[in-house]
């Protein structure tokens, strides 16, 4: 990852006010490039990872669907054109009105890891098709996810008998190996699991359709939060998942689908925010050391929920060649979690003045849905769509949507 390319590099010299850039072209060539890549395979866009009608329009006409998490989410995905026997409501957590509503607008497939959730799924929504989620430990993602969804094999193997004595359809299970998962054998060990849940399902006569991957797949322009560039080993784990698919594949006396849910994948890198510098200040701290502060109009609030976790690479377009003073990237509130990484300093321009744009890269991803409403006052960033010639199509608000 060298910078943003060409269109997303007009667009935001172009920008002359904040907003969140999303190259519509670059995130349907990454969606491409996957299915180059585990030929086969149906994606299940995660749409909270950026939830713009205009994505999942895209996405759709490629023949891609949608992994959505409330009736909300269905209700706009349907707006955008996607199929709904393309949708699955892949939360776990629903409540029985949620189930209701999504069975009404024509959604057959619901994600569950419990015995509760598979009697209110034959209560409201019956007739459905259920896949059960593995649990996983998230070792080796930035954010592991792990605790809140999923079981283990064993329940899964009772979740999905109960599904079917409940007159529900036992069709597939899924994992979800922790968000920008960084390590090819968290792969690795979630298909074994998933290899062995299928045979233990199918000594009791229960023969699923398919099996969810789910999401995890890493962007490529992040650095962690000292500064480091992340370099995920995106080649090795493509040969892990092409692998494990073949074998699970194989061993299947029935026909058997791949599914995956990536969310940041698609979207991260296709991403950029066009922001301003609000002030770079000095201060001294208690012990008396002088620190940089360069203070954002975009941070955790409106935009950049993320930021301390990872760190955006920044471009100062009208700084070129400046001398660089090593500072604390912080966003425009008053709280103080609002910040990069607060031990770690960043190179900034020591010229950088108040209204400078900056461009925050790699932040398509969790952008547009991790956004407050007006935090301190701070406005939802707003967001345009990129075309091919680098020009931006209407400003569109997070709130427009639905
Ligand atoms: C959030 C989520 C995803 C997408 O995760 P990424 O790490 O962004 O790829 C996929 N599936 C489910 C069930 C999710 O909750």
């Amino acid at each position: 990852m060298n910078g943003p390319g060409t269109r997303l590099r007009t667009a935001l010299a172009a920008a002359d006010d904040d907003r969140l850039l999303l190259d519509l072209t670059g995130i349907e060539e990454s969606h491409d490039a996957l299915l180059r890549e585990l030929p086969g395979v149906h994606v299940r866009f995660a749409m909270k990872a950026c939830p713009a009608g205009e994505v999942l329009t895209r996405l759709a006409a490629r023949g891609a669907g949608v992994d959505a998490a409330s009736p909300r989410e269905i209700a706009q995905a349907l707006a955008a054109g996607v199929p709904p026997a393309r949708i699955h409501y892949g939360n776990t957590v629903k409540s029985d009105r949620d189930i209701a509503h999504a069975h009404r607008l024509g959604i057959t497939d619901f994600a569950t890891d419990n015995a509760e959730d598979v009697a209110a799924l034959a209560a409201h929504a019956p007739g459905a098709r259920v896949f059960c989620r593995l649990a996983t430990d998230g070792d080796g993602a930035l954010w592991g996810l792990a605790g809140k969804n999923g079981c283990s094999a064993e329940d899964a193997v009772r979740v999905l008998e109960t599904a079917r004595a409940a007159g529900l359809t036992p069709a597939g299970l899924s994992v979800h190996v922790g968000s920008q998962q960084m390590t090819a054998g968290a792969w690795r060990t979630a298909l074994d699991r998933l290899a062995a849940v299928l045979a233990a399902l199918r000594r009791r006569g229960i023969a699923l359709d398919h099996l969810n991957l789910g999401g995890g797949l890493p962007a490529l322009g992040y650095r962690d939060r000292h500064g480091r560039d992340l370099d995920p080993p995106l080649d090795k784990i493509f040969a892990v998942l092409r692998e494990g698919m073949r074998q699970l594949a194989d061993e299947s006396p029935h026909p058997l689908d791949f599914r995956i849910e990536p969310g940041r994948h698609l979207v991260a890198d296709h991403g950029a925010i066009r922001a301003h510098v609000s002030r770079l200040a000095t201060r001294r701290a208690p012990d008396g050391t002088p620190r940089h502060w360069l203070y954002l109009s975009c941070g955790k609030f409106n935009g950049l929920y993320e930021m301390d976790a990872v760190q955006y690479r920044l471009v100062f377009p009208t700084r070129p060649g400046s001398p660089a003073v090593p500072a604390v990237v912080a966003g425009p509130t008053c709280d103080s979690d609002d910040a990069f990484s607060p031990g770690h300093l960043v190179p900034v321009p020591a010229d950088a003045a108040s209204g400078d744009p900056v461009w925050i890269l790699s932040s398509g991803a969790y952008a547009l849905s991790y956004m407050t409403r007006e935090f301190n006052g701070f406005a939802p960033l707003p967001y345009s769509c990129v075309g091919d010639d680098g020009a931006t199509a209407s400003e569109r608000h997070p709130a427009d949507e639905s």
